[in-house]
C-alpha cells in the first residue's frame, strides 16, 4: 500500500472510531448493558475463611444497598433473558444478583434482607449437597424444603449448577448428560417448577457440552468468564443474546463502593469492546477493498 493511502486509510478509521460511540449511542438506544454477579457464601466474620467463595455478612448487605443508591433495578435472571429472547423492555440499569452451589447462608441471611427489599437474585444449586450438614470440608448447604419456600416467594430462582459440581470439562458425554439431566429431573420433582437455566462450576465450557446442555432442555448456560478471552470483568449487552453471558465474581475485598466502581467498570469495558469489535469489522471490510 502507498504511504498516503496507508495514511488516508487510517483517518478513515481514525473518524470511524470518533463517530462509532455516538452511532452506538444513536442507533441503538434501546440497548441495555446488564451486569450480572455472582456470589457465593456468606459468613458471619470473613476470619478463616477464603474471601473469594466468601463474603462477611455486613458487606453483604452494604453491596446491596449500595446497588440500590447507585440506581439499579435488580432483575431476576429469567426476566432478564425473557427480555432478551422476546425482546421486551427492561428497566432502567438493571442488575442480577446470583449466588453459587446452595449455601445455608443464602437462606438464613441472603433471603430474608433481599426480601427486604423485594430484591430478586437466582441461586444455582448443586443438587447432590442440597440439605448436606456443615463438616470440615464443606459449608452447611439448604435443604429441598428451604429451597421450595425461597423459590415459591418470588424473591429468589431455583435453577442448576450440576448435580455433583464437577469440572464438566473432564466428564465423558455420559457423564456430563448426568449431571445436566438429573440436577435438572431433582429441582424440577422437588420445587414442582420447570428448570431451564445452568451455570458452570469452575467456568469449565466448551461447544460440544453447550450442545448436549442444550439438548438436556438448558435455554441459557452460564459461564463465569468471556468464552473468547477469558475475561472476568464484563457485562451483557441485550443486543448480543443469551449464549455467551458472563458473571463477574464478586469477593468480600470489594467494600461498597469499590462494587459500584467495579460494576462500572465492567459496563465500560463492554461497551468498548462493543466499539473495537466495530472497528475491527470496518478495518477488515477496508481492507477487502483495498
Ligand atoms: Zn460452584
Amino acid at each position: 500500500m502507498k504511504p498516503y493511502r496507508k495514511l488516508a486509510l487510517l483517518l478513515i478509521v481514525a473518524l470511524l472510531y470518533l463517530n462509532s460511540g455516538i452511532f452506538v449511542a444513536r442507533a441503538e438506544e434501546d440497548e441495555k448493558i446488564v451486569p450480572i454477579l455472582m456470589y457465593h457464601n456468606i459468613v458471619d466474620d470473613i476470619a478463616g475463611h477464603d474471601p473469594g467463595a466468601n463474603i462477611e455478612k455486613e458487606n453483604f448487605k452494604s453491596h446491596i444497598r449500595a446497588i440500590l443508591r447507585a440506581g439499579y433495578t435488580p432483575v431476576k435472571l429469567s426476566d432478564y433473558c425473557d427480555a432478551v429472547k422476546n425482546d421486551k423492555p427492561l428497566p432502567q440499569k438493571p442488575i442480577v444478583v446470583t449466588f453459587d452451589d446452595g449455601y445455608a447462608s443464602n437462606y438464613w441471611i441472603a433471603y430474608p434482607f433481599l426480601r427486604e427489599f423485594d430484591f430478586p437474585a437466582t441461586v444455582f444449586v448443586v443438587t447432590e449437597s442440597v440439605g448436606m450438614k456443615a463438616n470440615g470440608q464443606y459449608y452447611e448447604h439448604f435443604t429441598w424444603k428451604q429451597a421450595k419456600e425461597m423459590d415459591e416467594s418470588g424473591i429468589i430462582d431455583i435453577q442448576s449448577h450440576t448435580h455433583s459440581h464437577k469440572n464438566m470439562g473432564t466428564l465423558s458425554r455420559g457423564m456430563r448428560n448426568m449431571e445436566f439431566r438429573m440436577s435438572k429431573y431433582l429441582i424440577e420433582k422437588n420445587l414442582g417448577k420447570e428448570c431451564k437455566i445452568f451455570a458452570y462450576p469452575y467456568g469449565s465450557y466448551d461447544q460440544e457440552t453447550y450442545n448436549l446442555g442444550y439438548l438436556a432442555g438448558y435455554e441459557v448456560q452460564l459461564k463465569v468468564y468471556d468464552v473468547d478471552s477469558g475475561e472476568d470483568y464484563l457485562a451483557n449487552s441485550t443486543k448480543d443474546g443469551l449464549e455467551n453471558l458472563t458473571r463477574l465474581t464478586i469477593s468480600n475485598d470489594l467494600d461498597s463502593e469499590e462494587l459500584i466502581e467495579f460494576i462500572r467498570q465492567a459496563e465500560e469495558n463492554t461497551k468498548n469492546k462493543k466499539i473495537e469489535k466495530k472497528i475491527t469489522k470496518t478495518l477488515d471490510n477496508l481492507s477487502e477493498i483495498e
